[in-house]
């Protein structure tokens, strides 16, 4: 598969990127600008569903799902899904300088992590959906005849399914492609500022022959725009959302009048435990990983760093050392860090490492804006930072960043480390660093979160629940658990 270069141009450039809505490609009343957070550059025009548009969405997928489509085998549909996967690989160089387009991440991770996960994301639930077995139930009755029951899955009907900018095309078809595995009709809404990869996907659906009104896009922002019309349009049966924690709440209260399914992956304030007995060297390389990749974007990243007391200075020395030597750059500069998403984000970032320090805490490292003195400083780039001796009740300890930042701290025993990763109102990840055996799982188990780590980060094995506790979520996804969500079970009961 052909990496793209510097050279290669922006894939979707010319018209106003369309929305696709009942297999008609749209232009959409109103358009905002899609902007380069490398350098600034307006890459595209995006068209911007309204009210209206949506309802159109909404009524296509309605009408998909009574036509053809809500006839077909789950056969079927995972045969369409894996010509999907296949669709993704063939323009594999596309998808991936869209998504590095939108986002400035790494050429690297986009053509190692986010798009070969999208196409993967597609035949895991192929073959997830097709190895689904339904329950059987058989009962006695007082005539002596008994009775059958056997479960049924059917599709919910239209999902809702709206992503963030962090991992576009890698959360967005982790939804897409249970949602549609299950039988639903899907009305997708990308984050505003990554509306690339998902409009590649809709020219590969389209491409690969998926019936109209069974995928459709939307593009635009949350509240009074296409957001915040489909998760309170009375005609969508579920939600499935990946976002801030506060989105979610705004959007629990929008879909409240028509009790709609949820499905929430909220934010984190993920913590790392690495106690005095781990593989020095296995703890320092996972804990840059965890705190920096996708400069800091990922939800999972770990923001709170807590190592036992006897290791802590050495450690803190080595993985301050280490975020110095991370290089900032480009996309195709070969760096360890791109920008992050928007300049509106970098101030948002920066004005928690000026916090940091009114809030007394030490930079260790970073803290600023570097200079290229090129087109990047038009870009919204900014530096690895690591901070120590905050409270923990100071508002960089408790907050989501969501940058390349992490708070460093001691602590003294098992016991500590515990209360101190539990101590925060989120409750999605945490990494634990140890080689002993007992602790690794008594600590992992004591973790009020979703995902536990032990001695790695980010390890993922697409059967497994993947979602957070608290402020980080409700309901899970992965495996079975998105299969679960996508349907509704319905009991057949038969008197024999
Ligand atoms: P966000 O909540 O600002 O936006 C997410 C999506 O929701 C966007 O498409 C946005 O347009 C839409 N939206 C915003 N307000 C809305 C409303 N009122 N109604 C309907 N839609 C609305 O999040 P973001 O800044 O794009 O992403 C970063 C956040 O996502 C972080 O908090 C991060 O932790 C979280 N995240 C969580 C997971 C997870 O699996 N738990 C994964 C990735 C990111």
């Amino acid at each position: 598969m052909r990496l793209p270069t510097p050279s290669d141009s922006y894939p979707l450039q010319g018209a106003r990127l369309p929305c696709l809505v009942g297999g008609q490609f749209v232009p959409g009343a109103a358009s905002f600008d899609n902007v380069s957070p490398v350098d600034g550059r307006v890459l595209c025009s995006v068209a911007e569903a309204d009210a209206a548009l949506v309802d159109r969405a909404v009524q296509a997928a309605r009408a998909a799902l009574r036509g053809p489509w809500g006839r077909t085998s789950t056969a079927e549909r995972c045969a369409l899904l894996r010509k999907v996967a296949d669709g993704i690989e063939r323009r594999f160089g596309a998808f991936v300088a869209a998504e590095i387009a939108d986002t400035g991440k790494t050429l690297g991770q986009a053509s190692t992590l986010d798009i070969p996960r999208g196409a993967a994301n597609f035949r895991a639930y192929a073959d997830l959906a097709l190895a689904r077995a339904s329950e059987c139930y058989e009962m006695a009755t007082a005539d002596g005849r008994g009775a059958l029951n056997y479960s049924l899955h059917k599709p919910v009907g239209v999902v809702a399914v709206i992503v963030p900018w962090n991992l576009p095309f890698l959360l967005l078809t982790w939804k897409v492609a249970p949602a549609l595995a299950c039988g639903n009709v899907v009305v997708v809404k990308p984050s505003e500022e990554t509306p690339s990869s998902a409009a590649l996907l809709a020219e590969v659906m389209q491409e690969v022959g998926v019936p109209p009104g069974v995928f459709n896009l939307v593009h635009g922002f949350g509240p009074g725009s296409a957001g915040e019309a489909l998760v309170s349009h009375p005609d969508v049966g579920a939600i499935a959302f990946t976002g801030e924690s506060a989105t979610g709440a705004a959007i629990m209260k929008s879909a409240a009048d028509s009790v709609k399914a949820l499905s929430f992956e909220l934010g984190g304030k993920n913590a790392s435990l690495v106690f005095a007995d781990a593989d020095f060297e296995a703890a320092l390389a996972g804990t840059l990983r965890s705190v920096f990749s996708n400069c800091g974007q990922v939800c999972l990243c770990s923001e709170r760093v807590y190592v036992e007391r006897p290791l802590f200075e050495r450690f803190v020395a080595a993985l301050t050392t280490r975020a110095r030597a991370l290089k900032i750059g480009g996309p195709y500069d070969g760096a360890d860090l791109g920008p992050l998403i928007s300049r509106a984000h970098r101030d948002k970032v920066l004005s928690y490492y000026r916090l940091a320090r009114a809030e007394e805490g030490e930079i260790l490292c970073g803290g600023g804006v570097p200079q290229f003195g090129d087109e990047r400083d038009r870009g919204a780039f900014i530096e690895p930072t690591i901070v120590r001796g905050l409270r923990e009740d100071a508002r960089c300890v408790r907050e989501e960043i969501f940058g390349p930042v992490c708070h460093v701290a001691p602590f003294d025993s098992e016991d500590e480390a515990v209360q101190l990763a539990n101590d925060t109102r989120y409750g999605l990840a945490a990494a634990v660093w140890t080689s002993n055996l007992q602790r690794a799982h008594r600590v992992a188990r004591a973790m009020e979160v979703g995902i536990v780590w032990v001695n790695d980060w980010f390890l993922r094995d697409l059967r497994t629940p993947f979602g957070g506790v608290k402020l980080s979520g409700i309901g899970r996804e992965g495996g079975m658990h998105s299969l679960a969500f996508f349907s509704e079970p319905m009991n057949i009961c038969v008197k024999l």
